[in-house]
């Protein structure tokens, strides 16, 4: 009987494995009975969001006519969004998260005989989307461990399988990666958009852009200039800290956006949430302070980690790859008993690491000792 239900399903969503998100607090506390559970599994801002999105949304609410549909081009978001990397707003595409934006490349760009190409231990959404499509997945092997970007993409494999398979319609970096941390240098990213056709899409994954160094970033409208084939897309879910209010976007060639826009929903943002967007590219200040607070911490985090012994993949991005030598999952388990909820990377075949969102100072701290209390 459950036969005759899944008969006409896309074969490739029935071999699908539904994407297992962090853990939520609530659920730890209700399944576990811990008390004052502590959340870094899902890269999430500990400073919360900015103040000034907090004031003018409570304003909204009490003002806003909620029967009303939202403004389904996102204009004003746009226009803001377009003053701040000087481009045209029809390059501007808005998504329900950066995973909307995901889907919609994948419902554009891939289906049966065409692949997307992504690099092993690459953002797990990619594959989802891949084989949703009942496209064919390319994987290419990783950077080894003991690379300087140890698990991190390896752009020579990939441009060498680009090569290797005319099929790909397209290709997805991100930077830095999740769930390694590991990033690509504009040099680096600038020779493989070089070697790329031009049929090819790249989309370019920068969801924790904000957090890396300043030096390490390209120039993106003049790569966006001379590759109309590139898509870079960014998200307000992590260093703006807006990840419940689902707001990301993509930037490329209008052709690009033309082709996103026929496929996104209608109203795929919200009021609230294009309002909350718009608001948090203003404040500046509490951009810098997130981003000082991840870089200190994070650093901090990581020397101690080093120092119990464990293997913490380099990172510009705001949580560090933690590597026990063995199976990480009664590590995983212990933490959790405790009121600690990271991240086990075993669907990433990663299965030795665990992946540390960094949080307040209290929050790492908290996780450092409960870690030293679970590794005995
Ligand atoms: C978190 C994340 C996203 C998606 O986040 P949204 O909340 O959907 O914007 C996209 N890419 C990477 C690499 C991420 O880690």
């Amino acid at each position: 009987m459950s036969q005759s239900l899944t008969q006409h399903a896309a074969p490739g969503v029935l071999s699908l494995e539904a994407y297992s998100p962090g853990m939520p607090i609530e659920e730890l506390q209700r399944r576990l009975g811990v008390a004052s559970a502590i959340k870094l599994a899902s890269n999430e801002n500990p400073l919360g969001c900015s103040p000034s999105v907090r004031a003018v949304l409570s304003q909204a609410l009490t003002g806003a006519d909620l029967a009303r549909y939202p403004d389904g081009s996102g204009h004003r978001l746009k226009a803001r969004l377009a003053q701040k990397h000087q481009i045209d707003p029809a390059c501007i595409t808005l998504g329900n998260g950066s995973n909307d934006i995901i889907e919609l490349l994948g419902r554009v760009f891939l289906g049966t005989a065409r692949a997307a190409l992504y690099s092993q231990h690459a953002f797990a959404v990619y594959s989802i989307i891949t084989q949703a499509q009942d496209a064919r997945a390319i994987e290419v092997p990783a950077l080894p461990a003991d690379a300087a970007q140890p698990y991190g993409h390896d752009l020579t494999a990939m441009a060498a399988a680009l090569k290797a398979n005319p099929d790909v319609a397209l290709v997805f970096l991100a930077n830095p990666n999740n769930p390694t941390g590991t990033w690509l240098t504009p040099e680096a990213i600038e020779a493989f958009l070089q070697q790329v056709p031009p049929q090819v899409i790249v989309a370019l994954d920068e969801a924790y852009d904000e957090y890396m160094d300043p030096a390490l970033r390209g120039n993106m409208r003049g790569w966006l200039q001379r590759y109309p084939n590139l898509v870079v897309f960014r998200t307000f879910s992590k260093a703006y800290g807006l990840a419940s209010l689902r707001v990301g976007y993509s930037l490329s060639s209008p052709v690009v956006a033309d082709l996103l826009n026929r496929v996104r929903q209608p109203f795929n943002n919200n009021s609230l949430a294009l309002l909350a967007a718009e608001t948090a590219l203003d404040d500046e200040a509490f951009m810098a302070e997130s981003v000082a607070l991840n870089t200190r911490e994070r650093a901090r985090l990581s020397a101690e980690l080093r120092a119990l012994g464990l293997t913490v993949l380099p990172s510009q991005a705001n949580f560090v790859a933690v590597g026990f030598g063995r199976d990480a999952k009664p590590i995983h388990q212990g933490l959790l008993e405790r009121g600690v909820i990271v991240r086990p990377l075993a669907s990433y075949a990663m299965p030795d690491f665990l992946r540390i969102s960094v949080g307040t100072e209290a929050e790492n701290t908290r996780f450092l000792n409960t870690l030293r209390d679970v590794l005995g």
